[in-house]
């Protein structure tokens, strides 16, 4: 046993922390600490969860031993990570420019003692064979991805439209793998299509298969992991952080809908999934397979250049054909459902039919204007908007959850003319209600999901029970439902306004994804897009399922713009309850910055953020662009020591690197 450990903690420094060892458990049990395992330890004022990431003989010269502490007991029994897990952690740390701890509490579950999952399907070993026939088509792609030579492996993308079976070809390409002897992680979105795609893996693939979502228990999660850790389990599907699974022998990764904003982390480290998964494909030599029918703009220019092969799934293969897409005008509607809309539902639930309604905004209304005076209702603690949720009586802050009883009259001139305007999904469950009393109709966004909702609902659906399914993002991502006939727009605008370059991309890939879900079995599906916007370019590019067309100018526009793919990000986040705090760290960030900017590259900001307050925090952001990311950092590096040597404890710093929103 190691007289001295070296820990790191999941705190923003780069620092390594020397303890002593515990003496052994007078009762002579207890696990022995070594490098691998969690322990506890004092940190400050109090005990601290902390990684052995050394064993020493000896104490750091620096340190007076007597000045040592000593790790209060064990946490874990076997190790839950090991060299690999490391060096991945450590590449994390200087790529996104976080803590080693930070790094590895991103990926190691935080469970403390493995807990039991239900297994869904399949006990043996054996792998299920493969039902379907191939197509042509997948059969092709199959063959070029699996006949890909050990050396330099090319990147694999599947571009098909939606409905064209690339589900399939993943899991025969795992299939491949995993008789290779080699292991597979399977990326898909969060919410709804782990749970698919968990079920359809777990059918083929039975226990070698290991689930890691964020729905389960951490104490769930770990053993999981530590059955990938064992090599137990070789297949891991998971959402963003399953491309951590400890699995040695990687042989492939699957990223499916590789273009959703899931795969970004929303906090410290704010990793992307796809980055990590090609740093290990580095490492590894492993096969990187993507897949979507609306790639992000950054991986249709790698196809462009030849860096990433194209494989193509044209057809839909359940039986299906591609919608007929239509956009329609909202303009003079009353209430929030066109006469066309209106039509279309009538007439698919005559058919024994289903439809999918889809609205980006959950509430009722979604903002508090009054006309006379100009007046908004807005948050108390943020610069946003009060939603108006009829069903709880409250005007809520979707941001920090703040809320308050409607006004009445005005609060500042006490016109009556004052109120709520904006729809969101229960203003349209109502007016829904009121116009198709027959029908049933079911609501699913985030108030309606919590606690299990949304697998319920889904179910009913799938059972033909729901006629009318109506929900946020929730409804329009990669869900396969043979019942459905129509997929109705409710207001295609609501993400074009956002000052976001990526406004756009987001929008087209939103209302494809949408679109994509009706006629998957029949070849009668329709869509309607309902818009402010008629004339739009991305509003009709996405009606005509242009993908090439959408590329082909956004590429251009952001080429002109000096936006990502052409250039690179890092944008750093200054939060503070002091307004003039904030103002003074940005200033003194950007001008410690603006020294070293590298040949070519511009600093934007430092300005409020477009959302100004969050939860009572004043915003600001500067945004560092250049032609490529590693002088861009060096930059950024040398920034933050000068900034730390006297930086105002009061004001948050936070570092995003390739940021996907700027709001
Ligand atoms: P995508 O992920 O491309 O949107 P899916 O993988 O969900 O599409 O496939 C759509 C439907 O096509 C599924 O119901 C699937 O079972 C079916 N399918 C896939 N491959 C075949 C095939 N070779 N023959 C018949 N049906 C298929
Ligand atoms: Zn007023
Ligand atoms: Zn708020």
């Amino acid at each position: 046993m190691a007289p001295y450990l070296d820990l790191v903690f999941d705190i923003p420094a780069i620092q390594r922390f020397t303890y002593r060892n515990a003496a052994p458990s007078r009762k002579g049990a207890g696990s022995p600490a070594v490098f691998g395992k969690r322990v506890m330890a004092p940190f400050g004022k109090r005990d601290v969860l902390g990684y052995i990431v050394a064993e020493r003989e000896e104490a750091p010269a620096n340190l007076d031993p007597q000045n040592i502490r000593e790790i209060r007991r064990v946490v874990d029994g076997e190790c839950t990570f090991g060299e690999e897990d490391i060096a991945l952690a450590e590449w994390i740390a200087a790529y996104y420019l976080c803590g080693l701890g930070e790094a590895l509490a991103a990926m190691i579950p935080s469970g403390r003692r493995p807990g039991s999952y239900p297994t869904l399907y399949g006990e043996g070993e054996e792998i299920a064979p493969a039902p379907l026939v191939l197509s042509t088509e997948q059969r092709e792609a199959l063959e070029t991805i699996t006949a890909a030579p050990g050396a330099e492996k090319p990147m694999f993308y599947l571009y098909g439209i939606t409905g064209s079976g690339k589900t399939e070809v993943f899991l025969r390409a795992a299939e491949d793998t995993l008789n290779k002897g080699k292991s597979v992680i399977y990326l898909v979105p969060e919410i709804a299509l782990t749970h698919q795609a968990a079920e359809a893996v777990k059918a083929r693939f039975g226990t070698l298969a290991a689930i890691l979502h964020s729905g389960m228990s951490p104490s769930a999660r770990l053993s999981e992991w530590m059955r990938a850790r064992r090599g137990e389990a070789r297949i891991v599907v998971g959402p963003r952080s399953a491309v951590f699974a400890p699995l040695r022998d990687l042989g492939l990764i699957i990223i499916d809908e590789e273009h959703d904003g899931s795969y970004k982390s929303g906090n410290t480290p704010r990793y992307h999934a796809r980055q990590a998964a090609m740093r290990r494909r580095t490492v590894s030599g492993a096969l990187l397979l993507m897949g979507s029918a609306t790639p992000s703009v950054e991986a249709w220019k790698l196809m462009e250049e030849g860096q990433i092969r194209r494989l193509n799934l044209s057809r839909r293969l359940a039986g299906g054909k591609l919608p007929e897409i239509s956009a329609v005008s909202l303009e003079g509607t009353e209430g929030c459902l066109t006469p066309q809309l209106k039509e279309e539902i009538l007439k698919t639930a005559r058919m024994g039919r289903q439809t999918i309604l889809f609205l980006n905004r959950r509430g009722f209304a979604y903002f508090y204007r009054c006309p006379s005076c100009g007046f908004e209702l807005t948050c108390k603690h943020c610069s946003v908007s009060l939603t108006w949720h009829k069903d709880r009586g409250r005007a809520i802050c979707h941001y920090c959850g703040y809320s308050e009883p409607p006004p009445g009259a005005c609060p500042r001139c006490g016109s009556l003319e004052a109120g709520f305007r904006g729809f969101g999904t229960e203003m349209i469950e109502e007016e829904l209600g009121r116009t198709f009393p027959e029908l049933k109709i079911r609501r699913v966004d985030a108030d309606s999901a919590a606690g299990g909702g949304l697998e319920k609902s889904l179910g009913m659906f799938r059972a033909g029970m729901i006629d009318i399914l109506l929900g946020t993002q929730m409804v329009a991502k990669g869900l396969n439902f043979p019942g459905v006939r129509l997929v109705g727009v409710i207001l295609a605008d609501t993400g074009l306004h956002l000052p976001d370059f990526r406004a756009a991309e987001r929008t087209f890939s939103l209302l494809v994804q949408v679109a994509g879900r009706a006629g998957r079995y029949f070849p009668d599906g329709k869509v309607i897009i309902q818009t402010f916007r008629m004339g739009d370019p991305v509003i009709e590019r996405s009606t005509a399922l242009d993908v090439e067309g959408f590329f082909r100018t956004e590429i251009a526009q952001r080429k002109v713009l000096n936006f990502p793919p052409y250039s690179r990000l890092i944008r750093l986040n200054l939060r503070s309850r002091d307004p003039v705090r904030v103002d003074k760290a940005a200033g003194r960030l950007a001008d410690l910055a603006r020294p070293l900017l590298p040949p070519g590259a511009d600093m934007l900001g430092p300005a409020e953020c477009p959302i100004g307050i969050i939860a009572g925090n004043h915003r600001r952001h500067l945004i560092l662009r250049g032609p490529d990311m590693g002088p861009l950092h060096g930059a950024v590096r040398t920034t933050l020591l000068r900034y730390n040597k006297s930086k105002d404890s009061r004001v948050y710093l936070e570092v995003d690197i390739d940021p996907v929103s700027l709001l």
